[in-house]
């Protein structure tokens, strides 16, 4: 068994697909004979044609999912197959160096490296990763058996077996992770990759159990091993013997069994068992997210990361394209209602045309906001498109990262220079779109009176208030047991700002992962929270969670829990807990 982080709960049984990264690093082989230089170039020429269709294809479904800007991405990636003068140096190393085509590709593609390393120019040095990821779909094409479309592939193909397919990989490339959507995909497994990577956000999303910082996976797991993913505790079993597969596939299937029972709560009210009610939003990042939304029953929609749109761009998208796709959004989410976050990069999200500084600690960096006030146009073009998409529904502007009130009064008046701005253009927006602040920032918690003062709303980031209050970086899996939600630290903290929004009568949302998980809802209700925002897959058990608790039950785990010092002696209290209400929620429940 192999031991990794759960980033998304759920236990599957499946055989192995393994992501290959094709562009190994291992010594170039040679042609056993000169004489079949020709064929492996017409080999190579095939693999380039077939890269070529799958990602036209790829262009016009990323197109239709997420508009024509975003496929843009993939259209520079039909340049760069197409690129001439790449063709002609893999022909020239199979014929010069009588290389194998995949071994060719390889030396071209190290040649390649070098070269882009040499260049001073963030944005054109940045591009070597696309230049990466074409070459490994062609090396995955090269590497492919006839007749095999899964095999060695570093693109995901479809796969047409009985046994649900579980992926495995050292890593999954933000392209790869865009088109998990549609894939019978039933479990994850990676080598790097924390609970906020690209794959563990849309995993969860998407209610796919995945387990990551599982080092070693890949020198363990063959194509088609059978294997067993439990998300909830990050283990991973290869080959698992008789019991063990019997064992899980009954969990597996009490577990699907179990969230389809949930979902038929969807048009049920989010009451407590003595009606107290409570608002279950969703965190979405692109369109397909705000219908999940909708068919779990979320009310509306607490957090859309609006980073997901820019990182799928090769330039920064225009304030046409940006209105547009705010309005689908809105239009989209549940009760017309969306909390759209202002963009929120820097730190582990990086884009290229915002170049690239060598930063030590890329998390205590220039992120986020702080990147506005250098490039002001950057918001200002944002804050003109989530203003004018305001017409279509209900939406509200949160400002991600706040650490002083210095920063919210400067983005609040960039609020109302743009109104002004709208006005005098007499392009029609939305007067009444309220802004909120992230608390996300141990500073913003602890001067949050002064906070309240200057904002219409407020909305708990735990995901980063914990890495930030805890000092270990939320990604890292050697630090990953200090990030954890149910402690002592975190639980103050945030019970000091539910106290200071309720004096005020401030809204107030948590909306990091802990909103979703059994555990922490149960004592962040009992702290008098009533908006909770989360991924959709986790509003179905949330909502049958509170409906088994009385309010009063609630205040006395969270009074509880505050007297706790330790996260152990808190864990086994809210387990117990948990237990009693529903020792089910407490099997799927992942914290
Ligand atoms: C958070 O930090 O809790 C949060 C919701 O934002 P993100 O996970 O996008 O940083
Ligand atoms: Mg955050």
């Amino acid at each position: 068994m192999h031991k990794g982080i759960g980033v998304s709960p759920g236990v599957v049984v499946g055989v192995a697909y393994r992501v290959e990264s094709v562009l190994g690093s291992g010594e170039p082989q040679t042609l056993e004979d000169p004489a079949q230089a020709p064929a492996e170039v017409a080999r190579f020429d095939r693999a380039v044609e077939e890269t070529t269709a799958e990602l036209e294809t790829f262009v016009q479904r990323i197109a239709l999912e997420l508009g024509t800007s975003a496929a843009d991405i993939f259209k520079s990636h039909l340049q760069i197959v197409n690129d001439p003068e790449l063709t002609a140096r893999v022909h020239a190393a199979i014929e010069k160096q009588r290389l194998t085509a995949l071994s060719a590709l390889q030396v071209v593609m190290n040649a390649y490296a070098a070269q882009f390393a040499r260049i001073d120019h963030d944005y054109f040095r940045e591009r070597v990763t696309d230049v990466r990821d074409v070459m490994t779909r062609i090396g995955s094409h090269l590497s492919r058996k006839p007749g095999s479309p899964e095999d060695g592939n570093g693109a995901i193909d479809s796969h047409d077996g009985e046994e649900p397919v579980i992926l495995v990989a050292h890593e999954i490339l933000p392209s790869q992770a865009m088109s998990l959507g549609d894939l019978p995909i039933a479990g994850i497994v990676t080598e790097i990759g924390g609970s906020t990577s690209h794959a563990a956000i849309l995993a969860r999303s998407r209610g796919i159990p995945a387990v990551s910082g599982v080092e070693g996976i890949m020198d363990d797991v063959v194509a088609g091993d059978l294997m067993v993913v439990d998300g909830r505790e990050g283990h991973v079993i290869v080959r698992p013997d008789r019991e063990a597969t019997a064992a899980y596939r009954k969990v597996q299937r009490e577990f699907f069994h179990y969230k389809d029972s949930l979902i038929a709560n969807r048009d049920q009210p989010a009451v407590s068992c003595d009606g107290t009610q409570v608002e279950l939003l969703a965190n979405i990042n692109n369109l397909a997210d705000a219908h999940a939304a909708d068919t779990v029953g979320a009310t509306g929609v607490g957090l859309f990361r609006t980073e997901y749109l820019f990182l799928t761009h090769h330039d920064v998208p225009g304030e046409e394209e940006q209105y547009e796709y705010y309005r689908q959004i809105v239009l989209n989410s549940p009760g017309k209602t969306a909390v759209i976050r202002t963009l929120d990069l820097g730190g582990d999200k990086t884009v290229p045309y915002l170049g690239r500084r060598n930063e030590p600690n890329p998390f205590m960096g220039w992120r986020s906001v702080r990147i506005f006030f250098e490039n002001p146009k950057l918001l200002v073009t944002q804050i003109r498109a989530i203003l004018r998409a305001g017409r279509h529904g209900k939406i509200s502007m949160l400002f991600p990262m706040i650490t002083t009130v210095e920063e919210l009064r400067r983005l609040n008046a960039m609020v109302k220079e743009a109104k002004a701005n709208l006005k005098r253009e007499g392009v029609p927006f939305a007067e009444d779109v309220k802004t909120g602040v992230m608390v996300e920032v141990p500073a913003a918690a602890v001067c949050i009176d002064a906070l309240l003062r200057e904002t219409d709303f407020i909305s708990i980031g735990s995901n980063d208030l914990i890495q930030y209050l805890v000092a270990a970086d939320r990604d890292n899996p050697k630090v990953a047991h200090l990030c954890e939600p149910l402690s002592p630290s975190i639980f103050r903290v945030i019970h000091m700002v539910l106290e200071a929004c309720q004096r005020t009568g401030t809204p107030v949302t948590v909306c990091g992962e802990m909103a979703g998980q059994a555990r922490s809802a149960l004592v962040l209700f009992g702290m008098g929270l009533r908006r909770f925002s989360m991924s959709p897959a986790f509003i179905p058990q949330v909502k049958a969670l509170l409906a088994s608790v009385t309010t009063a039950q609630a205040e006395r785990f969270a009074h509880h829990v505050l007297q706790l010092s330790t996260s152990e002696e808190i864990r086994a209290y809210l387990s117990d807990r948990l237990r009693e209400a529903s020792s089910m929620l407490e099997a799927i429940d992942y914290a």
